[in-house]
């Protein structure tokens, strides 16, 4: 097959009707990055004890609600929720937590023994301008730890999307990290937040000033300029922590020193939902390094790391919010789009298990007819070939195996479909040799080895 390349876009024909903004099209050589990252995050995450789940891409829209809260953007803006023909209220889901503890609770997975460690992946959906590396439906690739309050479970959680993200070629990253408290020490720190809010209410966007009344913690998450601006001097949550959550942060700081993590201790990570309490993190690429002179003249440190490629915390409240009383949980996801944006900036390729280094050629009918025979011989031995099935002409298929820089070429001539052998040819000097087709197998493997 040959390489996909994108035409420029006066090449591409003006079509009625284009796929919805914020949507794109995972095209092969892109699928291939998609599916090594996928690949890499499933064996890391299974060594370390995750198993799969996959839950509905849709669920009922108070499951989101009641979870991530009301007056969040994800619910206020950006879910797609809509109401079926029967009545239903459904979502396309915005995230993966919720659904994830909704399946634990309904089949009963707090009577397993705990923690009960998960992994998922697949499409999630929100209504955001997209930007670059940014989709109405992206992909993700997370992790839960539910029923475990030490935290071993925040260690884990971020030692393995760490290790992922190093893995795949991204290795200088940094955790942001802070801890927004508990239920007990968050309802003081909202009375200083109100009273250092107050006086600047008018200076406040839209926004912020149905925040203040609805959800005072939400305003420090706010990315308008002047709402940046008044979060210089707000009182920081981590003076108003209580004993417990104190020890905690100093327990998961503990870890990332212990595990030589880079760290940044962000005071005005709150993280968008309501769901989080204490450890919220965000992991970046770490391009404090190479963007230096960016940030001499003045740029603020956080806005040079450019966009979160994980991001994730402790939700211990969740489980009671859906019904079921406090279940401890920790988790974390990794944004896959933005991931393959780096690496196909970088033109790293995808680690794929086998790529094919073999070209099966065929001339003629009679070996055309034999051919589909031949490649599922191959299949069942686990040699992966590429092919060019709809090509007659011997020399049109040659130069496109050297194009692919395959280092072999089986042919299948008349003459050879006849008198069941096949021809394989050594690209790099050119030495051809015919071998009975029930030996092929047996000749390929030695040569590939
Ligand atoms: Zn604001
Ligand atoms: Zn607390």
């Amino acid at each position: 097959m040959p390489k996909f390349k994108m035409p420029d876009k006066a090449e591409t024909p003006k079509l009625l009707i284009q796929s919805p903004k914020g949507t794109h099209d995972i095209l092969p050589d892109d699928y291939a990055l998609y599916q090594s990252i996928f690949e890499k995050a499933e064996e890391i995450s299974s060594y370390y004890g995750f198993r799969p789940i996959q839950t509905p891409h849709f669920e009922k829209t108070d499951l989101f609600t009641a979870a991530i809260g009301e007056s969040t953007d994800i619910v206020e803006k950006e879910m797609y929720a809509f109401k079926t023909k029967g009545g239903d209220r459904l979502a396309l889901r915005p995230e993966g937590t919720a659904p994830v503890m909704r399946s634990y609770i309904e089949n009963g997975m707090h009577t397993l023994p705990q923690p009960v460690m998960l992994w998922y992946k697949g499409s999630f959906f929100r209504h955001e301008n997209p930007q670059k590396g940014r989709f109405r439906e992206f992909q993700q690739f997370g992790l839960e730890i539910i029923g475990e309050p030490k935290t071993i479970a925040e260690a884990i959680i971020i030692q393995v999307l760490t290790l992922i993200l190093k893995e795949i070629g991204i290795e200088d990253i940094i955790v942001n990290i802070n801890s927004i408290g508990d239920k007990e020490c968050r309802t003081n720190y909202r009375k200083e937040l109100m009273n250092y809010y107050r006086k600047k209410f008018n200076a406040l966007c839209g926004d912020c000033k149905k925040r203040f009344k609805k959800n005072p913690l939400r305003m420090l998450d706010c990315k308008k300029p002047k709402c940046v601006e008044l979060k210089q001097d707000v009182p920081q949550l981590i003076d108003y922590l209580c004993n417990n959550c104190k020890q905690s942060f100093r327990e998961v700081l503990e870890f990332l020193e212990a595990s030589d993590t880079p760290y940044f201790l962000d005071n005005h990570l709150v993280r968008g939902l309501d769901y989080y309490t204490r450890t919220v993190f965000e992991i970046f690429e770490d391009t404090a390094e190479k963007i230096k002179g960016a940030a001499d003249e003045g740029e603020n440190e956080k806005k040079t790391r450019g966009v979160a490629l994980v991001a994730g915390g402790r939700y211990d409240g969740l489980a009671k919010t859906l019904g079921k009383k406090d279940i401890p949980a920790v988790g974390g996801a990794i944004g896959i789009d933005r991931v393959v944006q780096i690496l196909r900036d970088r033109n790293i390729k995808p680690q794929i298990k086998k790529t094919p280094k073999i070209f099966f050629i065929q001339l003629g009918a009679a070996a055309r007819y034999k051919s589909l025979s031949i490649m599922e011989m191959l299949r069942k031995a686990g040699v992966p070939i590429e092919q060019s099935l709809c090509k007659d002409n011997l020399r049109g298929q040659l130069k496109l195996a050297s194009k692919l820089n395959m280092p072999y070429v089986l042919i299948l001539g008349q003459k050879e479909a006849l008198d069941s052998s096949i021809i394989v040819r050594d690209m790099e000097s050119g030495v051809q040799e015919t071998v009975a087709v029930e030996k092929i197998i047996e000749t390929i493997k030695r040569k590939i080895k």
